[in-house]
């Protein structure tokens, strides 16, 4: 349906963005993100500078009927960069700038390609924070964490990026600009499609500026490591924790696999470990307080298993264990061909939800490696072809997925807590919504983007799905 690239086109497209960001020969970086090993290269890759840009190029692709796919960082985990129809891949690279940090209201406001983590260190250096802290912080974008509504551990004190954006502008296919919110910490002026367009997966409109929300910088952190003999009396913990009143600011888990990848990768070993091992940190500013509360978490460990509890001495320590922790995603991947469920449930249902991993995953033959913000029911499950012949991965991962994904929904969970539909989970959303709800989305996309040249291919079923373990696009 849709048309292809032109000579023509590509000679428009120069006009709008320079020549020099044009690309024509070197599509690779644009032909795959984070997830598995697909590959689909674009026709072209384009650079815009500013809004303008982007919406000349997109109302150009609009009126020739060509997709386009914005990009951030891609490190998407659910293919939510790729661009399966080719087209254009619209890398936002270039507009990489803090606009500003309003110190006086707390407030920043930020171009799209901005890095996660150059804007905490940026805030942090002026007293201020800003919460959303994916593993990927280093090289995904805000542009993309908007439209992934990303998370990562701090979630469960700070909340996910939909509770840190108050504003937004948007390039919607038309290439009409539109502007929402701002800085403001209140405001009900009609429809909310600020937060319409978070976890829209840029299948809505294109972000190119973005109004975050901060805080002052909490001033101290205790950060520890507890081991635990299995991994259900892991999961238990947990919530132990919070029965003692305790909401720390991020509780991660690990299992053993995952804990040696890491290290493996890193060369170098987290000074506590067992069958699994949380990793809770507090923060405050009352250090006193912060103490008795790390004492506390200690307790909650104990009296769920955990024979010792390692506490970080100082900033050097907590900084070597969290390089350990946030390097976990790419050491695992590297082990072998993945499948990555990002599952998620009400906190303390996780015992189960672990549980039930570790059952479905055993029963089907299949190697699962889990860790995850389970902090706030967020469980990252990768099915590793490890000791499996081609033939059993085909047949064998679709069926478990599947289960876990049931079972997942059973506990009151959702099929994606912070990776999102995109490209590999869509299939499964049927799953997840009745057909009446996926046909309101349908609705919805259609309102936005009639023609459908957004990121085609992404969160809503086609008919076209791919099947669940697909190697190549
Ligand atoms: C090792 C590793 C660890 C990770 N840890 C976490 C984690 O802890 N928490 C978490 O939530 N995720 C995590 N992720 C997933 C990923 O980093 C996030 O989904 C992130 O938000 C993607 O940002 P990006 O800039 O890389 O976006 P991309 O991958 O480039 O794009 C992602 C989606 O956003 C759209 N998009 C990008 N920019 C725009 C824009 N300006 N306007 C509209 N749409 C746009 C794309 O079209 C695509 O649909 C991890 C990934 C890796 C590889």
């Amino acid at each position: 349906v849709f048309s292809k690239v032109t000579p023509a086109l590509v000679d428009r497209l120069r006009a709008i963005v320079g020549a020099g960001n044009v690309e024509l020969d070197d599509l690779e970086p644009y032909s795959h993100d984070y997830t598995e090993d697909f590959r689909f290269p674009p026709e072209v890759a384009v650079r815009p500078r500013t809004t303008e840009e982007v919406a000349r190029v997109v109302r150009l692709a609009n009126d020739a009927l060509v997709p386009v796919t914005a990009q951030g960082g891609r490190t998407s985990l659910s293919g939510g960069a790729l661009c399966v129809h080719g087209g254009i891949a619209l890398s936002l690279e270039r507009m990489n700038r803090i606009v500003e940090v309003d110190a006086e209201n707390l407030f920043a406001v930020v171009e799209p390609a901005v890095i996660t983590q150059a804007l905490q260190e940026e805030v942090e250096k002026r007293g201020l924070f800003y919460g959303p802290d994916p593993a990927s912080r280093g090289s995904c974008t805000l542009g993309g964490n908007v439209a992934h509504c990303a998370g990562g551990p701090r979630a469960l004190k700070y909340g996910v990026t939909k509770d840190w954006v108050t504003g937004l502008v948007a390039v919607l296919p038309s290439g009409e600009v539109i502007r929402t919110g701002g800085k403001l910490m209140k405001n009900v002026t009609g429809y909310n499609l600020t937060q319409l367009l978070v976890g829209s997966e840029g299948t809505l409109a294109v972000v190119t500026e973005i109004t975050l929300k901060l805080i002052p910088l909490p001033k101290f952190r205790r950060t520890m490591l507890a081991p635990f003999p299995d991994l259900v009396s892991a999961a238990r913990a947990v919530t132990r924790i919070f029965d003692a009143r305790i909401v720390p600011c991020c509780v991660e888990f690990m299992d053993r696999a995952a804990v040696e990848a890491a290290e493996k990768r890193k060369a170098a070993s987290f000074p506590a470990k067992g069958a699994a091992t949380l990793l809770v940190e507090v923060d405050g500013n009352d250090e006193a307080l912060l103490e008795r509360e790390a004492e506390r978490v200690g307790e909650a460990c104990v009296a769920e298993g955990a024979p010792d509890v390692f506490l970080a001495m100082d900033e050097e320590q907590r900084r070597f264990i969290w390089d350990l922790r946030r390097s976990i995603g790419e050491a695992v991947k590297s082990l072998a061909p993945y499948k990555e469920e990002d599952t998620v449930v009400p906190r303390a249902r996780l015992p189960e939800l672990v549980a039930a991993v570790e059952e479905v995953s055993r029963r089907h033959g299949l190697t699962a490696v889990s860790y995850g913000h389970v902090g706030d029911g967020n469980l990252h499950v990768n099915i590793l072809k490890l000791g499996v012949t081609e033939e059993e991965w085909r047949t064998r991962v679709p069926a478990a997925v599947r289960e876990i994904f049931e079972r997942t929904l059973a506990l009151g969970g959702q099929i994606t807590g912070e990776h999102g539909v995109g490209y590999v989970q869509r299939e499964f959303l049927p799953m997840a919504y009745p057909e009446h709800q996926i046909e309101l989305m349908r609705e919805l996309k259609r309102v936005f983007d009639p023609k459908g040249i957004l990121n085609p291919g992404k969160i809503l079923p086609d008919g076209s799905e791919r099947r669940p373990f697909g190697r190549r696009g």
